[in-house]
């Protein structure tokens, strides 16, 4: 008999299971050169904290104005992180519960995620809607919002560490840091890392996912 998982991974998509955030890659693939890193001012006041992910997402479906079928065309040519099938493999053990956390869009992460193999990973992500026009965005069907997250990541580890699990969050950025407030053990990149050193929470900077295998198996409860 297997042992009951005891750890819930909590792994983001956009910057960490792809190597760029998976917006900012369609765009630049998309946008002519007269409207190309508009959204890159939307992105930063995003990581400075000064927006929060819906106002982020409206903006960024009005600059990119793609329909659904366009964005699964972009999203399967978005690039993944070198290292991946090595991470996942690890956390095919027993003691580790995996899931995809992300305040990016279904219309490219499930896609991306079909197309790498990978459709069969639990996943929570916010939804961009389409009327046959516009889109409206929504929270996961699974997500909380807080005042700056739509599927805020803080509620998902609350809820995983009231199940009794240890949590573990993996990320690189702004959507992360409710997380990482409240994770048993953070591996930040990028941004995350600036996060969480601003707001002394304690984390382990990573760069190849194959850091993440080591430190794991290192802190992994022992087996029985
Ligand atoms: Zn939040």
């Amino acid at each position: 008999m297997s042992r009951a998982s005891t750890t819930t991974v909590l792994l983001d998509f956009d910057g960490t299971i792809t190597v760029r955030d998976a917006d900012f890659v369609i765009a630049d693939a998309v946008l002519p050169p007269a409207r190309a890193n508009g959204y890159v001012p939307l992105a930063e006041a995003y990581e400075r904290l000064e927006i929060g992910a819906a106002a982020y997402f409206e903006r960024f479906l009005e600059l990119v104005p793609l329909c659904p079928e366009e964005f699964a065309r972009e999203a399967v040519r978005v690039p993944l992180r070198p290292g991946l099938d090595r991470l996942l493999a690890a956390l095919g053990q027993p003691e580790f519960e995996l899931r995809v956390l992300s305040e990016g869009l279904d219309v490219y992460i499930e896609p991306a995620l079909r197309a790498a193999g990978l459709g069969h990973l639990p996943y929570s992500c916010n939804r961009a809607i389409w009327d046959g026009v516009g889109y409206t965005v929504a929270p996961a069907a699974d997500g909380v919002p807080c005042a700056r997250c739509l599927n805020c990541k803080g509620a998902h580890v609350q809820r995983a560490r009231d199940a009794g699990r240890r949590v573990v969050m993996v990320g690189n950025g702004a959507s992360d840091l409710c997380g990482a407030r409240r994770a048993d053990l953070v591996f930040a990149r990028d941004g995350l890392v600036d996060h969480c050193r601003r707001e002394g929470i304690a984390h382990t900077p990573f760069d190849r996912f194959d850091e993440i295998v080591r430190a794991l198996r290192l802190s992994a409860p022992p087996a029985t």
